[in-house]
C-alpha cells in the first residue's frame, strides 16, 4: 500500500473537532484532528499508531466541516487499512466487511433457516463473544436477493436505458428498496439494468481495514462502469456510501484503478428521478383521492451530506400531494454502516443517535425516511418508527398504499 496523504494542509483549528459525533461523545476516541493529521505526522515517521484510530466511524463529518479540505477520514482509513496490514484484522471484522460474500456461500440455504441459525439467542450469544454486540439490531436475510428478484421482472420495453447500482444492503437485506427503484424508473420512463458483474462498492471493507479486498472490488466495478460510460448509459444508485465512494474515496485511495478505468461515477437515484419530476416526465401530484395525508421525518445520511449535493430524496418527498416531509436535522444516526454493531462501539453509535431518536420519536410523524439502508435499521432500532427510503414511499403513495412498515 503506497498512497499517503500529506497531512500538511491542517492549520490546527479543531473545527474538526467541534463536528465530529464520536469525540463528542466518548473520551476513547482521540479526535479528528489528533488521530487525522497530527498522528499522520507520527506515523510517515514510523512511529506507533494509537489504538484510538479504531474509534473513527468514518462518517466524514470531521471532511465536510474542514476549512483547509483536509481529507481527515481518508487518513484515518489509511491509517487503519495499513495497521491491519501489519498486525492482521480480527474474525469480526472480517464478518461485518464481508456481508456480500457471505450471502453468496449461504445462498442455497432458506433464508427462514439462515435467519434462525443467525439471529437466534445462542448464536447471539456467541456473536457477541466475538464482539458483535448481542443488541445490535442486525438486518435479516432477505428471502430472495435484489438480483434474484429483478432477473425474473417483467419491466416494459422503453427506448431510455438506466442502470441501477443496488448496494449490498440493498441486494441482501432489503430488495423492495430495489424493486420500488426500478417502478420509479420504468414510471419516468427508463428501463432499468441490474447487470450481475457489479459488486459491493468496498466501503464495507475500507472501514474495517481489508485494504486488498476493496481495491478487488473497486476494479472489478470501475471495469463495469467503464462499459456503461462508453455506451452512455447512467449509472445510479440509491446509496448515498455507494455513490460517495465512488465519487470521493476510490480516486483517493486508487488513483491507478481510476487512472485506467476512467473516473466511475454513480448518479445518485433520487436526484436522477427529481430532474425527471421537473421536466414533467414523472408526475407526483396524482396520488389517489382516497390517500390520507401523511406526515414523514427525513433523515440524511452523513455521506449523502458530505456529497454537497442537497437533499434530493426530501426534495422528491416534498413534491408528494398530501405528504408533509420534516427534515430531522439532527446530526449523525450513529450507526455507519457496521460500526455501531461492534461491541465496543454499541453504546457510543446510540448516544451519538440519541437526539435523532428523539426528534423522530417526537415528531409526529408516521414514518422516517433515509436513502441509507443501515441509517433506517439504526431509526427504527432507536425510535420505535419504521423508516423507509424515499423512493418507496414515493411509490406506495403513487400507488395509494399506505406505508406496511415491514422495510428496514
Ligand atoms: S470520520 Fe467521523 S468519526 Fe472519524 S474523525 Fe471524522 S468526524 Fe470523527
Ligand atoms: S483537519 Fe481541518 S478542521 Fe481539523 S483541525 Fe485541521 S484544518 Fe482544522
Amino acid at each position: 500500500m503506497s498512497v499517503r496523504i500529506s497531512p500538511d494542509k491542517c492549520i490546527a483549528c479543531t473545527t474538526c473537532v467541534v463536528h465530529c459525533p464520536v469525540a463528542r461523545v466518548t473520551p476513547k476516541f482521540l479526535g479528528p484532528r489528533m488521530i487525522g493529521p497530527a498522528y499522520e505526522r507520527f506515523r510517515l515517521l514510523g512511529l506507533a499508531e494509537d489504538e484510538s484510530l479504531t474509534y473513527c466511524a468514518n462518517c466524514k463529518n470531521c471532511d465536510i466541516t474542514c476549512p483547509q479540505g483536509v481529507p481527515v477520514s481518508s487518513i484515518n482509513m489509511l491509517a487503519r487499512a495499513e495497521h491491519c496490514r501489519k498486525h492482521g484484522a480480527g474474525l469480526r471484522d472480517w464478518v461485518l466487511a464481508h456481508g456480500e460474500l457471505q450471502a453468496k456461500l449461504l445462498q442455497l440455504i432458506p433464508a427462514g433457516l439462515k435467519n434462525f441459525g443467525m439471529l437466534n439467542p445462542v448464536t447471539r450469544k456467541v456473536l457477541d463473544m466475538l464482539g458483535i454486540d448481542r443488541r445490535a439490531p442486525l438486518p435479516p436475510f432477505a428471502p430472495k436477493t435484489f438480483r434474484q428478484l429483478a432477473r425474473k421482472l417483467e419491466q416494459p420495453s422503453l427506448p431510455r436505458k438506466v442502470v441501477f447500482f443496488p448496494g449490498c444492503y440493498v441486494d441482501v437485506y432489503d430488495p423492495q428498496t430495489g424493486l420500488d427503484m426500478i417502478w420509479a424508473f420504468n414510471r419516468a420512463g427508463y428501463e432499468v439494468i441490474t447487470p450481475e458483474k457489479f459488486g459491493c462498492c468496498g466501503l464495507p471493507m475500507i472501514a474495517n481495514g481489508f485494504w486488498k479486498d476493496s481495491r478487488r472490488q473497486a476494479k472489478r466495478n470501475l471495469a463495469e462502469l467503464a462499459r456503461w460510460r462508453e455506451q452512455g448509459i447512467p449509472v445510479v444508485t440509491g446509496c448515498p456510501s455507494c455513490a460517495l465512494m465512488f465519487r470521493a474515496d476510490l480516486p483517493e485511495f486508487f488513483p491507478d484503478l481510476v487512472e485506467k478505468y476512467g473516473m466511475g461515477v454513480l448518479e445518485d437515484a433520487q436526484d436522477f428521478l427529481l430532474e425527471c419530476v421537473e421536466r414533467d416526465e414523472l408526475p407526483l401530484d396524482a396520488a389517489p383521492a382516497a390517500a390520507r395525508d401523511l406526515r414523514i421525518i427525513y433523515h440524511a445520511p452523513c455521506h449523502l451530506r458530505a456529497q454537497g449535493n442537497g437533499l434530493p430524496g426530501l426534495r422528491l418527498l416534498r413534491h408528494l400531494k398530501g405528504v408533509t416531509a420534516l427534515n430531522a436535522d439532527a446530526g449523525c444516526c450513529g450507526i455507519s454502516g457496521s460500526y455501531g454493531f461492534k461491541k465496543e462501539k454499541y453504546d457510543i453509535a446510540q448516544e451519538i443517535g440519541a437526539e435523532l431518536f428523539h426528534t423522530v420519536r417526537e415528531s409526529g410523524a408516521a414514518f422516517a425516511a433515509s436513502e441509507c439502508g443501515t441509517c433506517r435499521v439504526q431509526i427504527r432500532h432507536g425510535s420505535g418508527k419504521t423508516a423507509l427510503h424515499p423512493v418507496s414511499i414515493l411509490r406506495m403513495r403513487l400507488e395509494g398504499r399506505q406505508p406496511s412498515g415491514s422495510q428496514g
